[in-house]
């Protein structure tokens, strides 16, 4: 007799993960991101003019992000969350206008591309700011579905056929309606609905939704129903618009028996838009808003919720970011993020998990532009150049001086108080993580940017009425010649 075989082919017939328990399910996950909410714009982070009752209720059933960090502007912050990298790394340096010849690189790995890989339904709604044309849209960069008006909704062109100034609402990569101004006030509650009817659709696999509201980008348009009902103007009504739209889908969720499973995550792009007056929002109690690398134009009102994975009430201070987003939906879906092409967010899911305190990150890094302007670890945020407090007309150039100056953020959150002098050997050690970064990414010769997308000849999506001629300038006299 020879057992020997026989036990051998007894053992195959039994699958070796028999013992081990099912890998977990993949979450799935909701991005809800906002256009140029302040820091102080919802309930959880000290508003009381608008009310946000389900924004209110999110925090404490979640988790307050209190430093998490997207960019000065649009289109960088939607670039980090995308791809994991600072928008200098991706060479999304600023803000994308209609029918520009860039846009994100195909090339590069977006959130949606590495969720695809574990097996997600992917849908973008909203503004996707990353390049309008058709090599540069949500579809060809990991999304299955697209709705929404792919730029700022004040970047209006007249229409070719009406001659009323109107911005593209596309439906995957066509355009589906032209919107004049006054359509806008309805675009909330359409995005919420083609949100929820996505949720219905893909319910039944891991899903990212990447829902980027137009709101509360100016013009502020808000729907009929919540217009006139804050006490916060046109913009309080407009916040209170989201809360309503993000209290929707957590009741879908919950209709759906999806609570258990769904890593909600209520973010904003950048800082409030300070030159806007009462269409503005509030970063109060910190410096600055929209375009700036001081806090204000930076840091933003930040909720995590995940029943039965996020402890209800917690609070997370430990310095986040849009770039995090992307390894840590990675993470829970069970993956690694390649080593190379190299991104610069860390897995934040310990600290959701409430399994760390501490940020994986070892700074936190303030570009303007291709410009380094701050870095910050830990409490201490060491500015290298002068810094603008927010953009756009009448806006005045920083006064600072160049000088590098020093503030700790837990003890005067305001950034007021230079304490450079003080502590020299912090502003040495900082300024060394700042020399590299400028090597690696910042000014005229970065080491590893990589390139941004790039097309021949961008068109604008949609016929636009010609500009009236320019008045033309008297000619010259031609050069004699030497
Ligand atoms: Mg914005």
């Amino acid at each position: 007799m020879k057992p020997i075989p026989f036990l051998l082919a007894a053992l195959a017939l039994v699958p070796l993960h028999a013992a081990e328990p099912p890998p977990p399910a993949k979450p799935n996950i909701v991005i809800i991101f906002i256009d140029d909410m302040g820091y102080a714009d919802i309930g959880p982070y000290g508003a009381t003019k608008q009310k946000t009752p389900n924004l209110d209720r999110m925090a404490s059933e979640g988790m307050k992000l209190t430093n998490f960090y997207a960019a000065p502007v649009c289109s960088v912050s939607r670039a980090q969350l995308l791809t994991g990298c600072y928008g200098a790394r991706v060479s999304v340096p600023g803000v994308f206008g209609p029918g520009g010849k860039n846009g994100l690189n195909p090339a590069e790995h977006t959130i949606a591309e590495r969720l695809k890989e574990h097996g997600y339904a992917t849908m973008c709604i909203g503004k996707w700011h990353v390049g309008d044309q058709p090599e540069f849209l949500p579809t060809r960069q990991g999304f299955d579905h697209y709705f929404g008006i792919p730029y700022s909704n004040d970047m209006q062109k007249k229409s070719a056929a009406t001659g009323k100034p109107v911005v593209p609402l596309l439906r995957d990569d066509q355009v589906e309606e032209l919107l004049t101004d006054e359509a806008q006030n309805r675009i909330e509650e359409r995005y919420t609905a083609e949100a929820l009817k996505f949720i219905h659709t893909a319910k039944d696999q891991p899903f990212l939704l990447y829902l980027a509201h137009t709101a509360v980008h100016t013009p502020i348009r808000p729907g009929a129903a919540f217009a006139g009902k804050s006490n916060n103007g046109r913009f309080g009504d407009w916040v209170e618009e989201l809360d309503w739209s993000t209290g929707r889908i957590l009741d879908t969720l919950r209709e759906l028996k999806l609570d258990e499973r769904t890593l909600v995550i209520f973010t904003s792009d950048n800082g409030p838009w300070l030159i806007k007056g009462a269409d503005a929002g509030s970063a109060a109690p910190l410096r600055g808003g929209k375009g700036s690398t001081w806090e204000g134009g930076v840091r933003v009102p930040t909720i995590a919720r995940w029943p039965g994975k996020i402890a209800p009430g917690s609070v997370c201070d430990a310095i986040t970011g849009t770039i995090d987003l992307l390894p840590t939906a990675v993470a829970l879906a069970g993956g690694t993020v390649p080593a190379a092409p190299v991104i610069d967010g860390r897995d934040i899911s310990p600290l959701l998990l409430g399994k760390a305190t501490q940020s994986p990150r070892e700074a936190h890094y303030y570009f303007h532009g291709y410009n380094l302007e701050a870095v910050r670890q830990g409490p201490w945020k060491l500015a290298v150049a002068p810094q603008n407090e927010t953009m756009g007309k009448g806006v005045l150039p920083d006064a600072s001086g160049t000088a590098p100056r020093l503030y700790n953020l837990e003890q005067e959150i305001g950034e007021n108080t230079n304490l450079a002098d003080k502590h020299p050997e912090i502003v040495a050690k900082l300024q060394t993580l700042a020399t590299n970064m400028t090597a690696e990414l910042a000014g005229k010769e970065p080491s590893a940017r990589r390139p941004a997308g790039e097309v021949a000849k961008p068109q604008l999506l949609y016929p636009a009425a010609a500009n009236p001629p320019r008045p033309k300038k008297p000619k010259k006299p031609a050069t004699p010649a030497p």
